[in-house]
């Protein structure tokens, strides 16, 4: 199963990709949590890739393609990318990845939100500085205020949730990575899903689909 979520800042894709990772088994692959962990050990990389995260620029194609190959290489029980790809460049990179072992996508979601939800999501949004689950202060609380009910890590803003770097993060989708739903709209891949509803109704949503569309069967024993 190779499934591929689309969407803003915010649209809820991080949540969503671990939610389907846990449920089928499969590889997690986010290319902003591997710069999030550069950064923190603070490597050659992430000192390369620190203030271009913080400007809601992206990080160039070779770096960030390098990376998706490393951990699509050798994985088999199937995947979830979130993150990646986010231009046309990395897309075309991705099916040529893929190509090489004769496969291709499952499925597309495109996870829509409006302007107005993702940067409330983004005020509210806080992840763990230890295990980097996400929370939301409104809708998907910590058991204890400022503590991870995973690993007791402290709760922690994301640096590029400031407004005005959620506004440019913003534009940088529009401009890039939107024009990625009609890519793989003409594919026959995507599915439109409405991202503003709770979190739980958007992943049942899904699950859903996947059944419908004969990716994973239900087995009701
Ligand atoms: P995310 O956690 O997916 O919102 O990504 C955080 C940041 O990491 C982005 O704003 C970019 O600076 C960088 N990044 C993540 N994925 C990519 C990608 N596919 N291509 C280039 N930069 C990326």
């Amino acid at each position: 199963m190779r499934i591929l979520l689309l969407g803003a800042p915010g649209s809820g894709k991080g949540t969503q990709a671990k939610a389907l990772a846990g449920m089928y088994g499969l590889l997690h692959v986010a290319p902003g949590d591997v710069f999030r962990q550069e950064v923190k050990a603070k490597t050659d990389l992430g000192r390369l890739v620190q203030g271009i995260m913080a400007r809601g620029e992206l990080v160039s194609d070779d770096i960030t393609v390098r990376i998706i190959e490393n951990k699509l290489d050798s994985q088999e029980a199937g995947f979830v990318l979130d993150g990646f790809p986010r231009n046309v460049a990395q897309a075309e990179a991705l099916d040529r990845m893929l190509g090489k072992n004769g496969t291709g996508l499952s499925v597309v979601f495109h996870l829509a939100v409006s302007v107005e939800e993702v940067l409330k999501r983004a005020k509210s949004r806080r992840v763990c500085s230890g295990c980097g689950r996400p929370y939301n202060l409104s809708s998907e609380p910590p058991e204890v205020a400022g503590t991870c009910d995973c690993c007791g890590g402290k709760l922690v803003s994301r640096e590029d949730d400031k407004e005005d770097t959620v506004k440019d993060r913003l534009a940088v989708y529009r401009k890039a990575t939107e024009p990625l739903v009609q890519y793989y709209r003409d594919k026959g891949l995507l599915e439109e899903i409405d991202g503003s509803r709770p979190v739980a109704e958007v992943t049942a949503d899904l699950a859903g689909l996947l059944e419908q569309k004969g990716i994973v069967r239900r087995c009701n024993r």
